[in-house]
């Protein structure tokens, strides 16, 4: 995707999972990347990846939920590249048990970290952004936005107020050429979904509610996140694209064939 190319983005969670092979994805096309996480050794791994395969990039530890370590993560950013042309928001958590047991600290960190942290990184990302004549940012949010499966109360609220404020900053930031947009992944193989996949009754579940009948690759996220943060999509502001092998579009086989 040449639109890309010489492009400086930021990925906040881009050490593992789906926000590295956004940040491989978006390396391949050319672009330069800022990559933050808190897990050091991952976000450190991505980059030299990144590099043995000729890009650009640099890692900064990032904790969304600390203003101050999201402030100096941007600063590095354009200090090192001159300006931010992308922000992808991909940090997220899950914690998972029935809404009645829920205990206040998860439901905390939970909201804090998938919500909290984009509020905190898409402000402190607006001046340069602004500054510059205009930007793009890719929230990641989650079949959850749409609809809920139980035990997952803290994750399901994040995800639907993150695309709600998604939507938000497309309308207010859009006289700024700031482009706003979300993609929703289906159930997709990482290690936030691995305890899932151990379980057989509910991989199997998943997999009969999903029409494609199989769980999505991060890989496949990564195109569409390419798509949304490049100029290709100059007229798509407020979007969010799911990619989700069909599961938002209805179940297959409720009625037996
Ligand atoms: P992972 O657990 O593999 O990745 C989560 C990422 O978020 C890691 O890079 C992690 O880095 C980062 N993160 C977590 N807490 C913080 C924090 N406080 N500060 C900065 N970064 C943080 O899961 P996935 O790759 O599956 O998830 C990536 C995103 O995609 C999440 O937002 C998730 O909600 C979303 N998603 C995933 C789906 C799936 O099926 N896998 C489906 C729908 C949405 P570190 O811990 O090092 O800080």
């Amino acid at each position: 995707m040449a639109e890309l190319s010489g492009k400086v983005v930021v990925v906040a969670g881009g050490g593992r999972g789906i926000g590295k092979a956004i940040a491989v994805k978006l390396a391949s096309y050319g672009a330069k990347l800022v990559i933050g996480g808190r897990t050091k050794t991952e976000i450190q791994g991505v980059v030299e990846d990144i590099v043995s395969m000729g890009g650009e990039a640099i890692s900064v530890s990032l904790d969304v939920t600390h203003q101050q370590q999201v402030d100096d993560f941007i600063e590095t950013a354009v200090n090192a590249y001159g300006r931010i042309d992308s922000l992808v928001y991909c940090s997220g958590v899950n914690n998972r048990m029935p809404a009645e047991f829920y205990p206040e600290d998860a439901w905390t960190k939970v909201i804090d970290t998938n919500l909290t942290g984009a509020y905190r990184i898409c402000r402190s990302v607006f001046e340069t952004m602004k500054h510059k004549g205009g930007g793009s940012i890719v929230t990641i949010t989650s079949m959850m936005s749409h609809v809920v499966t139980p035990n997952q109360s803290a994750y399901a609220a994040s995800k639907a107020a993150l695309l709600q404020y998604t939507r938000l900053l497309a309308v207010e930031w859009a006289k700024f050429n700031i482009r706003v947009n979300a993609v929703s992944p289906g159930y997709i193989e990482t290690e936030m979904t691995a305890d899932i996949m151990r379980n057989p009754e509910f991989r199997d579940a998943v997999i009969a509610k999903t029409p494609q009948s199989r769980f999505g690759a991060p890989e496949e996220i990564a195109e569409a996140v390419c798509f949304l943060a490049s100029s290709k999509a100059s007229f798509i502001t407020g979007a969010c694209l799911p990619v989700d092998g069909g599961f938002l579009a209805g179940h297959p086989q409720i009625i037996p064939s």
